[in-house]
């Protein structure tokens, strides 16, 4: 079985030029430059290098950035006056609030402070109830950046069955969502996998695409795979051996039709669609 490379670092690169030159069109119609603020709280290096990249990303296309650092030790009060200030201010269009916050810090309460036409993650109550209802205002951007790659390496979703391991709030449970809905980028039959699930390899096998998203490095191993499937690893481990994704990457190589590299797969993805929401939230800012 010859194995095709679904290179997500390339597909970002001509997704982002497309981006430039809507923002360049966007900026010279309204004159408004699309603005995301990243709020960074403690010093989780992980967090640090994805909050940069965005930045970097951002810089790229022509939007501007903004950076909000603050301590551990921030209290829940002193974190929502910031989201409140950020939502108030009409030079900022997108909010990120980057995950995982310090312990003490109520996520779920900090997601739902951020504006909803501000919510460039799409974890905010009312966006993922848009999501769901198949009407949504933004969508979450690693299943975005994956049902992109899906549709733009012409891999068919209508009817297809797809398995996602992983049932997170930020990537099985809408990634699952949105290749269910009628229409382009649905359509397909999915099942949804967890760490309860019984006999996860034979149901693994029964997949034409197979979405791994657990966090366990190389967990999804080749007798897991069906011939000539479509392997999305959504992964990053940090190993003694460098980034890892979930997928064993060399032995499935062997039997899959398509698959992604970690690093290089799925993450340049996730960034680019962090972009096109912030674009899309100064659109919608504008017209409001
Ligand atoms: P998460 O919140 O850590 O949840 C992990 C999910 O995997 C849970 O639903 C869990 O099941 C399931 N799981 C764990 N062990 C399992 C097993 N042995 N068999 C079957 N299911 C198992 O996951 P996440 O936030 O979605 O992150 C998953 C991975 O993707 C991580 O490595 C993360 O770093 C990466 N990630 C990458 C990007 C990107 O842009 N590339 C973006 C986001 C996340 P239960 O629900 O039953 O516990």
């Amino acid at each position: 079985m010859t194995v095709t490379l679904l290179d997500g670092k390339a597909l970002a690169r001509e997704i982002r030029a497309e981006l430039a030159e809507k923002t360049a069109v966007f900026i010279q119609d309204s004159g408004v430059v699309p603005c995301l603020a990243a709020v960074l709280v403690g010093e989780d290096p992980a967090s640090e290098v994805y909050v940069r990249n965005k930045r970097k990303a951002c810089d790229q296309v022509g939007m501007e950035s903004q950076m909000h650092r603050l301590p551990a030790d921030t209290s829940m009060e002193e974190l929502l006056t910031v989201v409140n200030k950020l939502n108030k201010d009409d030079a900022v269009h997108g909010i990120l609030v980057q995950l995982p916050l310090p312990e003490g810090l109520d996520e779920t309460r900090i997601l739902k402070a951020i504006s909803p036409l501000k919510d460039v993650d799409a974890f905010h109550p009312e966006n993922v109830g848009l999501i769901v209802q198949n009407r949504p205002r933004f969508l979450p951007c690693t299943p975005h950046g994956i049902q992109q790659l899906l549709l733009r390496k012409k891999i068919p979703l209508s009817g297809a069955n797809v398995v996602v391991v992983g049932r997170s709030d930020i990537v099985g449970k809408p990634m699952a969502i949105m290749l269910m809905q009628r229409g382009a980028g649905g359509d397909a039959t999915v099942t949804v996998c967890h760490s309860r699930t019984k006999d996860l390899p034979a149901v693994c096998r029964g997949a034409d695409i197979l979405i791994v998203a657990i966090g366990r490095a190389k967990f999804l191993t080749a007798d897991m795979v069906k011939p000539g499937a479509a392997v999305i690893d959504v992964g990053i481990n940090r190993t003694d051996e460098g980034l890892v994704g979930d997928v064993d990457f060399e032995g499935v190589k062997e039997v899959a039709g398509q698959i992604t590299p970690v690093p290089g797969g799925v993450g340049p993805l996730t960034v680019t669609m962090l972009l096109h929401n912030t674009l899309h939230a100064a659109t919608l800012q504008l017209s409001h």
